[in-house]
């Protein structure tokens, strides 16, 4: 047996962790119970450990991961800020955490009332009519918002609208929801001037397909981490022709109190409240994308909605024949929401201001410790992030964005997202969240310094790397694609 074998598998025939009391159900009723082709033939090949041994099993792996709460994560777009503990405590009340969905409204009034603030709450921060809470990630939002766009449009009778307006920035997710919702998107381009939308395309486009035009999905600010400027000429013109406005709101932790999707003009928002109300997230999930509607979309949106009667009580009010119906659960991906209900509370309408306000002030930080060495592609004052690229490094040495990345988890700190977005060559995407420490940030600069000092004088460490983490450089597209998460019995064990 290989070393890392012998490391890695745990546990002997017959060994136990705990000491259950024999079995006192006779074998003769479970056969009764249990048609006899579902009954196991033989033992499953489980291995068999103490508890000290699962233990240091759980423990090791989870030193091999890395997660916000081991270090720096400026992953752009993804918003990876700390995530308060008493969020954990408040989502583990048994109250909260040992509910069934289907549970009566009368046994369940405390998280029915959670959701019904939480969507006050919302609607507020979004300058919003109402909310969904039951959509569960921003791409799930994107989906929903856009069948509520299109529900709308047939509704008056303008259900040959069928083009989607969306930015050559745009996070990928967009055109994905555009085409599920059955839409055809259109790429707008951006000016190259300012980062924003480029205002004569858009004229042209509008122009040329005014009657076609269902939706235009922006973020703001874009995934440059600029805010659009033009965005109300942007509001007046899709109205013109015709058209509702999409907000990305995975951008929000730069905008909380201190502006509204809303009062930008837009009619549908989504929220990613993993990312803007810190609930743990990454790999995938879990999380919860909440959509706020403007009056003219609430008669479309699933139901139940939670509500509030005379005497105090709430209860799930039933929605009308508009609606596009269910799209989850009626309390949605409920942890969550309990998360970044917590979240809210704690801390309140000025607290939420506080955090986009240093969300944007450490972006701005980071972006001029880092231009002596690192071009950045919009100089301009950017709101909580920013896009850095490693062109100068490619064509000095041969470094890319990648290889910097990858340079960085040698030093315990996450990599910003790279190659995104697509209109950046060599771009690395930051985002250092309110989160951070004045030192964490200083830290990170001074390393990036020292990466680009490599990259000048010594360019093979970094293009090797990362050199200290327990893997190293895996092939991408086959960890993403083929990953090997399973634990076959006898199996040689690889990484
Ligand atoms: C994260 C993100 C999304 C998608 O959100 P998910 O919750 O991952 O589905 C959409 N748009 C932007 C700009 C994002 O950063």
């Amino acid at each position: 047996m290989s070393v890392e074998k012998l490391i890695f598998e745990k546990g002997a025939p017959g060994r136990r962790a705990s000491n259950m009391p024999a079995m006192d159900v006779p074998t003769e009723t479970i056969e009764d119970l249990v048609p006899a082709h579902l009954l196991r033939q033989e033992e499953a090949p489980l291995p068999e450990v103490s508890e000290i041994e699962v233990v240091r099993h759980y423990t090791h792996l989870s030193q091999r991961n890395f997660g916000v709460d081991t270090g720096f994560y400026p992953l752009g777009s993804c918003t990876m800020k700390y995530n308060p503990k008493v969020n954990e405590d408040m989502a583990g009340l048994p109250g909260f955490a040992h509910i069934h969905p289907l549970q009566p409204a009368e046994q369940v009034q405390g998280a029915i009332q959670l959701v019904y603030e939480l969507e006050q709450y919302l609607a507020e921060i979004a300058g919003m009519t109402r909310v969904t809470l039951q959509p569960s990630a921003g791409a799930h939002g994107e989906l929903t918002g856009l069948m509520l766009i299109k529900a709308y449009h047939q509704s008056r009778g303008e259900g040959h609208r069928h083009l989607v307006l969306i930015p050559d920035n745009a996070h990928g997710t967009n055109p994905a929801s555009a085409t599920l919702a059955g839409y055809k998107s259109v790429e707008l381009k951006s000016d190259k001037a300012t980062g924003g939308v480029d205002m004569d395309h858009l004229r042209q486009i509008l122009d040329a397909h005014a009657n076609d035009i269902a939706a235009i999905m922006l973020t703001n600010p874009n995934t440059l981490g600029l805010f659009e400027a033009n965005i109300l000429e942007i509001a007046r013109l899709v109205h013109e022709a015709g058209g509702q406005l999409y907000y990305d709101g995975a951008n929000a932790n730069a905008v909380m109190g201190i502006t509204r999707p809303g009062d930008m003009g837009f009619d549908v928002v989504h929220f990613n409240l993993h990312k803007t109300c810190s609930t743990p997230h990454g790999g995938g999930g879990p999380g919860a994308g909440p959509i706020g509607v403007k009056e003219h979309l609430v008669p479309f949106l699933p139901g139940p909605l939670p509500a509030k009667d005379e005497q105090g009580r709430y209860y799930w009010q039933e929605v009308g024949p508009q609606s596009i119906g269910k799209v989850r659960a009626n309390l949605g991906n409920f942890g969550v929401l309990v998360r970044a209900y917590t979240y809210i509370r704690s801390n309140g309408p000025d607290g939420l201001r506080h955090v986009s306000e240093s969300a944007i002030l450490n972006a701005n930080y980071v972006k001029h410790g880092l231009s002596e060495d690192y071009e950045i592609y919009y100089p301009h004052i950017c709101q909580h992030e920013f896009v850095a690229t490693a062109r100068r490094q490619k064509e000095e040495s041969g470094v890319t964005a990648m290889d910097i990345a990858k340079r960085l988890l040698d030093f315990g700190m996450y990599a910003p997202t790279t190659y995104f977005p697509l209109i950046v060559p060599e771009a690395l995407m930051i985002e250092p969240t309110e989160t951070e420490t004045r030192e964490t940030l200083d830290t990170f600069i001074a390393v990036m310094k020292q990466i680009a000092e490599e990259a000048r004088t010594n360019p093979e460490l970094v293009k090797t790397a990362p050199h200290t983490t327990v893997v190293g450089r895996l092939d991408q597209a086959l960890a993403a694609r083929k990953p090997n998460l399973r634990w076959t019995p006898g199996q040689e064990v690889t990484h």
